[in-house]
């Protein structure tokens, strides 16, 4: 299909992720460094009409699914508006949360058609999930995956491993599926502006699979043909796991995806150095098109041309990119 969203190796994205805000309620230290975080200004993020804006444009030049992402896309004064809004496009929906507000928003999901829910979640244990989140709300979020399990939303928790913070963890979380219809996925670690990544601290994909063969009995899934995610099931369980292999076996050839940051800066990979100020153009009444087109011919093959293909070699020190948590992960 030829479209202003093909690029030079012929990957037609599809799939816009939108982040809502760079603020949160948590303060996962992996996500965002510990100090000198400077958040967005009010004035800077997009409103609700020039998010609708920019996204109808997208859904006209094919984008077939919305996430939205953050920080945490529901302190966003209004996320129920723009979810609301967002629903009426001929649209996949989705919605990646911090899972705390979750409970309030039960009936805007449904009317928006919205029927897929991911949670992160990186710790059962309550003191060391304190420790990562820097905040306290482990029963809430926990609640609330069950709750929405229980109204029939498909439900994927996601966990970043981490070597020696939580990766003795990853069959707990499997276990945790074994009643409930969750879909549980591990990431890699991936580097990002002041996020504490060495290339010893990730577990990888390989290495998340031989902590969970001696307690279970799992098989191969099929996956999809942009699936990030290596999806598995143990038998007899009603969920499924995954893990999604940015680091040790990046899914680039395939990648369909885009994202905006919350202040309107189009980003055509997770790892660009680059970004396009689609906002800035609107609000001065310019063309958005022929910026959207430039951004995606400038995409590299792989991991934003800028982390190395064996991620050992990669210095984090050297990227130059946001922290996760104003990218919109
Ligand atoms: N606040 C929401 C949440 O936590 O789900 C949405 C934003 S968060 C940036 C989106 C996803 O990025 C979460 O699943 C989070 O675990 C993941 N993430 C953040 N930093 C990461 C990192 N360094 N490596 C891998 N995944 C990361
Ligand atoms: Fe907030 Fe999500 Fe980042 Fe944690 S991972 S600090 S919840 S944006």
């Amino acid at each position: 299909m030829s479209s202003i969203l093909t690029d030079r190796f012929g990957r037609f994205h599809d799939y816009l992720r939108i982040s809502l805000t760079d603020a949160c309620n948590l303060r996962c230290q992996y996500c965002m460094p510990e100090e000198d975080m400077s958040f967005m200004t009010r004035s800077s993020l997009m409103t609700a009409d020039e998010l609708d804006t920019l996204a109808g444009l997208f859904v006209r030049h094919g984008v077939r699914k919305i996430r939205l992402t953050g920080g945490e896309p529901l302190v966003r004064k209004e996320a129920a508006e723009i979810i609301s809004r967002l629903g009426r496009y001929p649209i996949e929906l989705a919605i990646t949360t911090n899972g705390v507000l979750v409970d309030r928003f039960l009936d805007v999901f449904k009317d928006a058609g919205l029927k897929s829910v991911n949670i992160s979640l990186d710790s059962l244990n309550a003191a060391l999930n304190q420790k990562i989140t820097r905040r306290d709300h482990l029963d809430l979020v926990v609640r609330n995956i069950e709750l929405l399990a229980e109204f029939g939303f498909r439900v994927k928790v996601n966990m970043v491993v981490m070597k020696g913070v939580n990766e003795f963890e990853v069959g707990d979380f499997v276990a945790w599926s074994k009643e409930l219809p969750l879909h549980i996925r591990f990431i890699e670690y991936m580097p990002f502006d002041g996020n504490g990544w060495s290339a010893a601290r990730v577990t990888t994909h390989e290495q998340i699979l031989e902590l969970l063969t001696d307690r279970f009995e799992y098989n191969k899934l099929k996956d999809g043909p942009n699936d990030t995610a290596r999806a598995y099931q143990v038998k007899g369980y009603a969920g499924t796991f995954a893990v999604i292999s940015t680091m040790s076996q990046p899914f680039c050839e395939t990648c369909n995806r885009i994202r905006l940051t919350a202040d309107g800066k189009l980003k055509n990979c997770l790892f660009s150095q680059g970004e396009t100020d689609l906002l800035g153009a609107l609000r001065r009444g310019e063309e958005v098109e022929p910026l959207v087109k430039q951004t995606i011919q400038a995409k590299y093959a792989r991991l934003g041309g800028q982390l190395s293909e064996d991620y050992h070699e990669t210095d984090p020190a050297l990227l130059k990119n946001r922290a996760m948590i104003s990218i919109g992960g």
